[in-house]
């Protein structure tokens, strides 16, 4: 594990120099391309534009007064040759080239090979733009001398004795070239190692920059995961929205609460289980123990006891059988509907005539009890769409509860009442009624208020409730006031017929 996470950073970081390194070499290698490319055509079109009158200047300045540099249509190469050799001794660099009107070369004048050229003509369209534009414009044109290359040049035309051509001077001619080679191989090479080791500098310290910024919450993230592993349940990112990973951070924060959340809902139902074990064996316990002494001193007092006190052992024993049976189905038919083994069976029913069913079945022990029990809008006949078996036990468990919970002189209504597409359906008390403070937890399995009276129940008839509602995906909700009574309200769809 810690194996891992030790070379978790270092190969990141591995992989970030190698994109770095792959960035400054490109960089350097473009740089140095694209700063050849600018510097040499700066140098050509900075020549082209200071010389771009060289041709039109020979033909203006030297020729006006001089015998013409053609005659009977060939070249005066003598006059021709002396001029041009005396402006090549000012600058070497040019070459000189006469043409006739279809680009055909008439006669040369190069530094190193005389009048020897290497191909006989060269294409006019270059040199009509570059007469057009005045040479104001950058063109290349052919360089007599190395078929296929390009060159800077000077051009003008000429018009004698009805024979027309140009002057054709190229200016970065082979003694140029070889110094401009020369030069731009040695500012290249300087050039080159300069901006590449530059460049390498700033990215060195930019890099080593990012990386630290980018792993600074890396480790601080590595950090505060350890702190969790290892058992530190609060250790959380803080501002993970100045992280910059924050999705990363917002995600490991939620992931931490949603675990301890768990955690502490594990541990609550935990505590309640095992809750739920004490009481169950307690309530299985004392019954069981009361049966057990009646039934020994039955046993033992047989023929000692009047026939009255006999029955009234059989009695006890009696209720306290029914007692636990009652338990045990509560239980059973509670951890049925926790572990969702139940599904409801929907249909339409009527919810009026199964109050009725239930009052009527109630009636007798609220009369013992001197307690009111009415059912409240009878006239109406309410369908609903709902699990009768389930309706009616849940019915059960608060018409119960509410009698329970009710002295003698006191009111149990069950009313129905038509609420849009809903009936709802409530269920008040004039008894003890349920501290505020309680009344949150009364549908949490044996919660009971007063502990005192926990003899009168289980703490699983509420729970019991809101389970069935949840199959109904509904909702109870109560209303209560202390020594005023209580109200268990709950709505169920109701059936168009
Ligand atoms: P029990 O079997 O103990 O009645 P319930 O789950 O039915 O368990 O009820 C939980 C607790 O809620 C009861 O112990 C009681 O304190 C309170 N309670 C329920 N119904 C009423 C009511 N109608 N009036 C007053 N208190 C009530």
């Amino acid at each position: 594990m810690s194996q891992k996470e030790k070379t978790l950073t270092p190969k990141l970081i591995k992989k970030l120099w190698l994109a770095f390194i792959l960035l400054v070499l490109l960089m350097g290698s473009s740089y140095i391309f694209i700063t050849g490319y600018f510097a040499n055509k700066y140098s050509q079109e900075t020549t082209q534009r200071l010389n771009a009158d060289v041709a039109h200047h020979v033909i203006a300045e030297k020729f006006k007064d001089a015998s013409p540099f053609l005659e009977d249509g060939s070249v005066n190469k003598p006059l021709f040759g002396d001029l041009m050799h005396d402006m090549m001794a000012v600058n070497q660099s040019i070459e000189v080239y006469l043409l006739n009107e279809t680009g055909e070369v008439l006669y040369s004048v190069v530094l190193d090979h005389g009048d020897k050229s290497s191909t006989k003509s060269v294409s006019l369209t270059p040199i009509e733009f570059f007469i057009k534009n005045k040479g104001e414009r950058f063109v290349l044109g052919d360089d007599p001398r190395n078929i296929g290359e390009q060159k800077i040049f000077s051009a003008a035309p000429y018009s004698v004795d009805g024979r027309e051509g140009y002057v054709y001077i190229v200016l970065a001619g082979k003694k140029f070239q070889e110094v401009s080679d020369n030069l731009l191989n040695q500012y290249f090479t300087k050039l080159g190692i300069g901006a590449t080791l530059l460049t390498m500098l700033f990215s060195l310290v930019i890099g080593l920059l990012a990386i630290w910024f980018l792993t600074k919450n890396l480790r601080l993230i590595t950090k505060t995961v350890r702190k969790f592993h290892d058992g530190d349940l609060q250790a959380r990112i803080s501002n993970p929205e100045n992280s910059d990973i924050e999705v990363f951070a917002n995600s490991f924060n939620e992931m931490a609460d949603s675990i301890v959340g768990n955690m502490d809902k594990m541990q609550s139902v935990d505590l309640l289980r095992r809750e739920l074990i004490a009481n169950v064996s307690h309530d299985l316990r004392t019954p069981l123990a009361i049966l057990k002494g009646y039934i020994e001193t039955l046993q033992i007092k047989n023929d000692s006891l009047t026939e009255e006190q006999k029955q009234e052992y059989l009695q006890i024993t009696h209720d306290n059988v029914d007692k636990l049976s009652n338990l045990i189905n509560q239980l059973f038919e509670y951890s049925k509907l926790e572990a969702e083994q139940v599904t409801p069976v929907k249909e339409p029913f009527s919810i009026t005539e199964l109050s009725h069913d239930l009052i009527a079945k109630f009636r007798v022990l609220a009369e013992q009890k001197q307690i009111d029990l009415q059912l409240d809008n009878p006239e109406e006949n309410c369908l609903v769409f709902a699990d009768v078996s389930l309706v009616e036990r849940a019915l059960q468990n608060l018409i119960e509860n509410a009698l329970k919970y009710t002295q003698a002189n006191g009111k149990v209504t069950l009313s129905l009442q038509k609420k849009g597409k809903n009936v709802e359906i409530n269920i008040t008390d004039t008894g003890t009624g349920i501290p505020v403070n309680e009344q949150p937890f009364i549908f949490d399995r044996y919660k009971q208020v007063d502990k005192s009276a926990k003899k009168q129940g289980y703490g699983l008839g509420l729970a019991i409730v809101k389970k069935i509602m949840d199959l109904h995906d509904t909702t109870i909700t109560v209303l209560s006031r202390p020594k005023e009574g209580s109200s268990f309200i709950f709505h169920l769809p109701a059936y168009q017929v």
